[in-house]
């Protein structure tokens, strides 16, 4: 018998986690530019930094094109976890497998497997949701760029990390359709190397997460974001209390004003948060705190009771009328 068969979520799992490989190397390769140089990386600005923009976008190549490469099998095995969902049997379509006059089990992993090239044309026609036109047009993009560094071991294609993201925030909404971005960006920092030091007393998934979240909303446009999360950029995003909780280790040292991850919800009684998808329901009246103008407040029954989803303070069991700073 065959053993050792993939089921779609494993290989889902994979593809997310190259997906997210791929995302943090490029926040870091533009994150180090702009904290050494404390300037935006931005080639297209015509500034004294241009030179160092222009030299350090040389020196990050090779990393970029590893990170095509990470991108194009995050395609692939997305694309198979698609076709793993209608059965795994049609990964082994077009395969030629040798029997054997002996009995015995057979790995799954010994069978040749759709080649990548075919794999489009395979969701398309054995999927229910096919891929659209332009999905395609990025992964034979992607998939062409990595044969030729993987064949020759470099690509004489100047590669810009905003393109590679650019490419990113398009697949996300087109390969995983009922997920949430940020929330699987926080799961799958929680499966990286660093992942070990994660005991959420010094370090968390979140805290990288809150770190990165800067260069993350400022690479993410208007259109990318409102397809990613379901509202408008511009609206006005909260606090989300159990997420900056799980991100206020020793070592975080957040900046309270970038780690707004909720929104309040139509009904004006709830907030939504994109990072835990979590929804809580809040009171509306103004916050007492000194120069806070904030009129979202926690419920006083809820884990984080009083707390302001504008500044992170609450009253607990303070004296009536004085606001403290809360463990966030
Ligand atoms: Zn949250
Ligand atoms: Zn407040």
């Amino acid at each position: 018998m065959i053993v050792n068969v993939p089921t779609a979520d494993a290989l889902d799992d994979v593809a997310l986690r190259l997906y997210f490989t791929a995302w943090s190397n490029l926040i870091k390769i533009i994150d180090e530019f702009e904290q050494v140089y404390d300037v935006k990386f931005d080639l297209d600005r015509d500034d004294s930094w241009e030179e160092e923009r222009l030299g350090y976008l040389k020196a990050c190549q090779p990393e970029l094109q590893s990170t095509c490469a990470i991108i194009q099998q995050s395609n692939e095995i997305a694309l198979k976890a698609m076709i793993c969902r209608v059965s795994p049997f049609l990964l082994l379509l077009k395969s030629d497998p040798k029997f054997s006059i002996q009995n015995g089990d057979v790995d799954f992993s010994e069978f040749r497997t759709l080649d990548a090239v075919d794999l489009p044309l395979a969701v398309n026609s054995l999927c229910e949701e096919p891929l659209s036109d332009r999905f395609i047009q990025t992964y034979n993009l992607v998939r062409s760029l990595r044969n030729t560094i993987a064949h020759l071991g470099a690509s004489t294609k100047k590669f810009r990390p905003e393109e590679l993201i650019k490419i990113l925030l398009f697949q996300y909404p087109q390969i995983w359709r009922s997920r949430l971005w940020l929330k699987d960006r926080v799961e799958f920092a929680s499966q990286t190397r660093t992942s070990y030091f994660h005991d959420f007393k010094y370090t968390s998934p979140h805290m990288d997460v809150m770190h990165e979240l800067p260069t993350t909303i400022s690479m993410i446009g208007k259109a990318d974001f409102k397809k990613l999360f379901g509202e408008a950029k511009s609206k006005r995003r909260y606090l989300c209390h159990q997420c900056v909780d799980a991100a206020n280790t020793r070592y975080a040292d957040l900046d309270l004003d970038v780690c707004r991850t909720a929104h309040l919800i139509e009904d004006g009684k709830n907030i939504h948060c994109l990072m835990c998808g979590g929804t809580f329901p809040v009171v509306r009246r103004k916050c007492e705190v000194d120069g806070c103008k904030g009129d979202v407040i926690s419920q006083d029954d809820s884990e984080y009771p009083e707390c302001c989803h504008t500044c992170g303070k609450y009253r607990d069991d303070a004296p009536a009328g004085e606001w403290v700073t809360s463990s966030v």
